[in-house]
């Protein structure tokens, strides 16, 4: 046969290619970021297609996303040269079990044509098993049941599988739900996610048949990102390989960031037990960033202890520092991050013009994202969001502004259509259909339709007093709304000259209305709370909740900068309008676990700080775990960037009205100082910025409150004091005042003191330079001891 060129061998290091040609056997490739582990994966690929050893349909190639299964298989195309007439086992976990099951699925009790349940449907279902056994889903939630399930089908564990250590689990009673679960998912012809692995993995367990049928079928199994895969993948994998052997997982200790998801890492570190004999390849060189960005990298996951340790290197010279800046709060951050942008598009300090497509934010939460669409919007700076829907489109924003909506235009069916069910109120279709023809027989509403149904007794059963709790709730929300009615003798609230007029006229059919006496951000959190729709998540076990609670957060927030409910929800009607989906250049926002795997010449990494990053969970918790994995997520940030990476974080940030001091990340510490370069804010000393704060210009403490939150952490200081690096329009006289820590010294457990925001408490913890205060109005709070004076004083 005469030998067929094979260019793509060209391309790659001697690694690599070892890597590559070394086509039978198990073979492990363990290394770094960016040193070209998913390159080989696709050169190897082509290989076997190229030397005949397999086809594209006998090859099993696992990607972690879909886009990425995408952007695999055009590069085996360009590769290859040509196009592949697919390669039909190129995919997800999920994707290539769901076409497995459907050929084998009545092997576990389904037909071909199982439907696949989403989150809601599977808690639906759930909340019927409970309910059916007379439990109380308010004190056992039907979620927190879904988490519990899906982390036993993450270890492959079936109803009679999950061990007796696990038996306490919801109330005791578990297991015995577990079970009826999939029993009723069998009656529906209906299975999860999680099953499409575990079904899987049962019917490889339990029919030797089918397993050796695809032992033989895939002939060699490739896996990306190996060291994100859980139990359940990890056997389904083991099982399909245990004959041939001709597995290749390619992966990194070091950026192991689902294990909040069931993953182990622990699946790569012990590869090598499970396949005796396996070849493992090391890669070195990153050919992805330049020096002072790997070195950043590198410098920061040390911190984690029982690391593999591997060291990089790169021949692309040593580049730029990674930028560090801080700003006052988030806003000021998203509105550096777009005029720096814009720079950088244009080309600014000898750094060549980049395309927007070049450019990526990558964020810890996904609440974090608006302020950036926020201020893009405003400025016209295009972008996309990757792995998720852009904040205003997401489920839990558009229940909210659904009840906000409802409040300003009681006449809005769409929105009460949205809410009326939502957090659950016992009213399914059938009440629902009650409500449309009440309103159409009356020609109003359909919140006037309900109200005239509940009176009338049109609505039966529990449903009928939630649905009047309803209405009875949006009334009195659009009265406080409005403000109060005033009528002839009232005093004006806050006015006292104001006294209405006993003589003035009123006019037939006009209300005249004081003062509203709540702010409308303090009506939103009014409005989440008293509709249940914050307790609804509040009660969500699933991993997405705690995400979904912040993002409502940072909705009330968005409200501050506006007058009113109704400026606001005009503002995200314009917004939402303005949306188009054209191509062209854009920046891409998404956050860090999306961006596994990916590269862009410029990266932003906004919110470093304690709390945010690393997540106040992972600080909370006991152990250095959940810290290790967010320091490998920092790690996945940082190694995203190919030329220039700005790390930046704010001193404050709002969260429910309320304005919280901020330190920057722990992280921001173990950034090896000669790699870095710290950037001075353009408005903190003397810009103007100060009029954006929330104490007002002028008032002399927008300087001071950013100083003592941004500047008064230990870690900037150090950070400051080893850079050498002096911002110079920072006036000497305010350095001092910076440096300058109010001797916590001074302070003593339990001693009352009163702090310029929030008024007088007591001190319940000392840290560092904070204190730890019970406020009498505030509640506790964390605060810089600057700020605090004994109450004497
Ligand atoms: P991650 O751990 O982030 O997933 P990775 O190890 O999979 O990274 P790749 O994405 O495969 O790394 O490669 C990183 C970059 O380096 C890509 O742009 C790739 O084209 C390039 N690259 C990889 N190997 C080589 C090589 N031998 N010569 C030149 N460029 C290479
Ligand atoms: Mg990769």
């Amino acid at each position: 046969m005469a030998a067929r060129p094979m260019p793509y061998l060209d391309d790659l290091n001697p690694a690599q290619r070892e890597a590559v040609e070394r086509l039978d056997g198990p073979v492990l490739m363990l290394a770094g970021a960016g040193t070209g582990k998913t390159k080989a994966l696709t050169a190897r690929i082509v290989h076997l297609l190229t030397t005949g050893r397999a086809r594209p349909n006998e090859i099993l190639s696992v990607t972690f996303t879909n886009k990425a299964a995408r952007e695999m298989k055009l590069r085996v195309g360009r590769m290859l040269g040509q196009q592949i007439e697919g390669m039909p086992w190129l995919g997800t976990f999920h994707s290539i079990c769901v076409k497995l099951l459907r050929r084998h699925a009545e092997l576990v009790g389904l037909k071909s044509n199982f439907t696949i349940l989403d989150t809601d449907d599977q808690i639906r279902l759930l909340k019927q098993l409970i309910r059916a056994a007379d439990i109380d889903d308010k004190r056992w939630p039907a979620r927190q049941l879904a988490g519990l399930i899906d982390n036993w089908k993450n270890r492959a564990w079936v109803p009679a599988k999950v061990p007796a250590s696990e038996a306490s689990a919801y109330n005791h009673r578990g297991t015995e739900f577990y079970d009826q679960y999939q029993t009723r998912l069998r009656e529906l012809n209906a299975c999860d996610f999680g099953d499409l692995l575990l079904h899987m993995v049962t019917i490889f367990q339990n029919h030797p048949d089918v397993l050796d049928q695809y032992q033989r079928w895939f002939r060699y199994i490739l896996v990306d990102e190996y060291q994100d895969t859980n139990v359940a993948q990890y056997l389904w994998l083991r099982l399909l390989a245990n004959t041939h052997k001709n597995i290749c997982c390619v992966g990194d200790d070091d950026q192991s960031i689902y294990g909040w998801r069931g993953a182990e890492v622990g699946n790569i570190l012990r590869f090598e037990k499970d396949f005796p004999g396996a070849h493992v390849v090391r890669l070195e060189q990153n050919y992805r960033s330049t020096e002072h960005i790997l070195a950043a990298a590198s410098g920061v996951i040390r911190g984690n202890e029982g690391r593999l340790g591997k060291e990089l290197w790169t021949d692309a010279g040593g580049g730029e520092k990674v930028r560090l800046i801080g700003h006052w709060d988030g806003v000021d951050e998203a509105r550096w991050t777009g005029e720096e942008i814009e720079s950088l598009q244009k080309g600014t300090r000898g750094l060549r013009p980049h395309s927007l497509d070049d450019m990526a934010i990558l964020v810890r939460a996904s609440h974090q994202m608006r302020a950036f669409e926020d201020r893009f919007l405003t400025i016209g700076l295009p972008y996309r969001v990757i792995g998720g829907p852009r904040f205003y489109e997401r489920l839990e924003i558009r229940d909210a502004m659904g009840y906000f909506r409802l409040v300003v235009s009681p006449d809005d069916d769409l929105a009460f259509e949205r809410i009326v069910n939502t957090p659950k109120r016992g009213l399914g279709d059938k009440a629902q259909q009650v409500i449309q023809a009440t309103a159409r027989e009356f020609g109003v509403s359909l919140l006037d339709g309900a109200r005239i149904a509940v009176d009338e007794g049109r609505i039966k059963g529990k449903g009928a007093g939630q649905l009047r709790h309803l209405c009875e709730n949006l009334g009195r929300w659009r009265e406080v709304m409005l403000g109060p009615v005033l009528r002839q003798g009232d005093v004006e609230p806050d006015d006292t000259d104001a006294v209405i007029d006993d003589e003035a006229p009123f006019v037939v059919g006009e209300t005249r209305r004081g003062k509203p006496t709540v702010t409308h951000m303090e009506l939103a959190g009014m409005i989440l709370d008293e509709s249940g729709y914050t307790g609804m998540w509040q009660a969500d076990k699933t991993p997405e909740a705690p995400g979904r609670l912040e993002n409502l957060k940072e909705l009330v927030k968005a409200l501050e900068q506006f007058e009113n409910l109704q400026g606001f929800l005009e503002h995200v009607a314009l917004i939402m309008d303005n949306e188009s989906d054209e191509a062209g250049e854009k920046v891409s926002i998404m956050t860090l676990h999306a961006a596994k795997g990916l590269e862009f010449p410029c990266v932003f990494l906004p919110g470093w700080e304690d709390g945010l990053f690393p997540s106040q969970r992972s600080m909370d918790e006991s152990g250095l775990k959940g810290l290790e994995e967010e320091r490998r997520l920092a790690y996945v940030g940082i190694t995203r960037a190919e030329e220039l990476c700005t790390i930046s974080f704010a001193g404050n940030r709002q969260v429910f009205g309320q304005w919280q001091s901020a330190l920057p990340s722990r992280f921001i510490d173990e950034l090896p100082e000669e790699h870095v370069d710290v950037l001075t804010p353009p408005g903190l000393y003397g810009g103007n910025y100060g009029a954006a704060s929330p104490y007002g210009a002028g008032s002399g403490l927008e300087t001071r409150a950013a100083e003592a939150n941004v500047y008064n952490s230990p870690g900037w200081k150090r950070m400051q004091a080893r850079s050498g690096q002096r911002p110079t329009s920072q006036p000497r006289e305010s350095r001092t005042q910076v440096i300058d820590l109010t001797a916590v010294s001074a302070f003593e457990m339990g001693q009352r003191v009163f702090h310029q925001k929030f008024g007088y408490g007591d001190i319940t913890g000392i840290e560092g330079d904070k204190l730890e205060i019970a406020f009498e109005k505030a509640g506790v709070k964390k605060v810089v001891a600057r700020f605090v004076h004994a109450d004497d004083d």
